[in-house]
């Protein structure tokens, strides 16, 4: 059997990887129609492989929300798509728009501008679609993407579909009220609060409604779920199944995140988020034959910039009130920077073609040897979609699964900063300490460089530095490291005991 992330990106015309677990692999969206990959090729959250590549931006327009989530305080983002964090400017549609196509000038590689609150948009209605508005008439090369609980949605979509908006984001948490009352004390409905049960009713029948109407219109609706320990894991399964069957294209199940410091109520309960493990089994478990997004990084509302990173800071109202931007000049870099990015995809699945190893093949030369087990490994990335950043310069890490049949995207692990560089280095002991810990599972860790310290460090506690990999793209990278440790019979144990390789 070969590995379908390289045999597979080597032959998929609409590009994107080929990870079972990409939003946009190729052996999974085979069979859609041109348009729709063209629709997602760039676009940094329907596509795992787009993301190493094109940058995404949210404005926060949208500050008032229609109904109460036990895991949102919106002192701090929306918790349908945010990690917490207070939103710095609540802008109104000109600052908006403003701010985007100062972003678009200045990081060409921004692809598509989301708005995802701080509230939900669709209770802010004039806001979000005055912003869609003017940017659909001023930035014509933008992807524009809204996300929502869905309450208001069915009353709005034939407006959202007039603003050329192909990509919608619905957060669904559950398909049973008996369920959904656990998580929404109380929505605002008809001029009226409704709580409990009945509450939890309408909105789940409008959310599916909605999910509905865009499907048959042709919009790409993206479902996100947040898996809740004790309340909606195991149902997330029936979730996964009724949207799936209704036609949503891609499914988000991402972690709960509550800490006691956010101020709602499932922090202040003790409510516990996922560990790694129970999201990745619930994870596979909902994939079946559907897309699943796993690289999502539950951004702010008002994020700017590559997943994983936030560039918002260069663009507050302050740095770009003075700024005039040409945006025909603007548009027309834009596409060049574009089309660089595409020859350096292309580039990139010929190489992956061409080093393909067959994992098949080494298993056929060692019949009387088990079936080799899984390793997951970590990756240090600034983008690009290849090993390019130093161990101690990273503030996540990208695991993925490399086994016999695939080598897949897992998802990612947040780290504090390890070195800045400077003096600091000598206190980055508990840093380094917490890191090994994040990357508790993974075998290896592949990066550009690392430090004499850590790689020490990694070693004892069994995960093996690797800078051997350095510029190579990451899936080759991951593939030729599982075939090494085949080779030197390190996969036979059945678990990641400590073992040796070159790096
Ligand atoms: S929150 Fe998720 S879906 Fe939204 S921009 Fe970030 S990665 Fe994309």
């Amino acid at each position: 059997m070969e590995l379908k992330v390289i045999a597979d990106a080597a032959g998929a015309p609409g590009g994107g990887c080929a990870s079972s677990g990409c939003g946009a692999g190729g052996d999974k969206l085979a069979h859609l129609p041109e348009a729709i990959r063209a629709k997602i090729n760039n676009h940094p959250c329907f596509s795992e492989d787009a993301h190493h590549h094109y940058a995404r931006m949210h404005v926060a327009v949208a500050p008032a929300c229609n109904i109460q989530c036990h895991y949102c305080n919106r002192k701090y983002d929306c918790s349908n798509e945010s990690r917490p964090g207070v939103v710095s400017e609540v802008l109104t549609p000109e600052q908006a728009v403003k701010k985007v196509i100062a972003v678009a000038a200045a990081i060409p590689q921004m692809t598509v501008l989301g708005i995802a609150g701080p509230g939900d948009p669709l209770a802010n209605p004039q806001r979000t679609l005055e912003t869609f508005r003017q940017l659909s008439e001023n930035a014509p090369d933008i992807k524009l993407c809204v996300s929502t609980n869905g309450l208001a949605l069915p009353g709005l979509v034939d407006e959202i579909c007039k603003h050329n908006i192909e990509h919608v984001t619905i957060t669904i948490n559950c398909v049973d009220p008996d369920v959904g009352a656990k998580i929404y004390p109380w929505i605002f409905w008809n001029n009226r609060r409704v709580t409990g049960r009945k509450a939890a009713e309408i909105l789940i029948e409008q959310q599916q409604k909605g999910l509905e109407m865009l499907v048959a219109r042709g919009v790409l609706v993206k479902v996100n779920s947040v898996l809740i320990p004790g309340v909606n894991a195991e149902h997330l399964k029936e979730v996964s199944r009724v949207v799936k069957a209704k036609g949503a294209f891609l499914h988000n199940v991402m972690p709960l995140i509550a800490e006691p410091e956010h101020g709602t109520f499932y922090g202040m309960m003790g409510q516990r988020g996922p560990t790694n493990e129970e999201l990745s089994a619930l994870q596979d478990a909902c994939a079946g034959d559907m897309a699943m997004m796993r690289h999502c990084r539950q951004c702010r509302a008002d994020a700017v910039g590559m997943l994983g990173e936030d560039r918002g800071d260069e663009f507050t109202l302050d740095k770009i009130a003075e700024q005039d931007v040409d945006y025909a000049a603007a548009m027309a870099r834009r596409a060049e920077v574009h089309a660089a990015i595409e020859a350096s995809r292309t580039a990139q699945r010929r190489q992956s073609s061409e080093t393909f190893v067959s994992i098949a093949a080494l298993t056929r030369r060692r019949p009387a040897r088990p079936e080799p087990r899984p390793v997951l490994m970590a990756v240090a990335t600034m983008g690009g979609g290849v090993i390019n950043q130093h161990f101690g310069h990273a503030r996540e890490f990208l695991v993925y699964e490399a086994s016999t049949n695939d080598v897949r995207f897992i998802g990612h692990r947040k780290v504090d900063l390890y070195c800045s560089g400077d003096e600091t280095c000598g206190d980055g002991e508990s840093v380094l300490a917490k890191t090994i810990r994040v990357l508790d599972g993974c075998e290896v860790v592949l990066c550009s460089r690392i430090g004499y310290e850590p790689w020490g460090q990694l070693e004892a506690a069994g995960i093996v530095p690797n800078g051997e990999h350095a510029m190579e793209p990451i899936e080759d990278a991951v593939a030729a490291v599982y075939r090494e440790m085949d080779e030197a019979g390190l996969l036979d144990r059945p678990d990641g005991a400590m073992h040796r390789m070159s790096a």
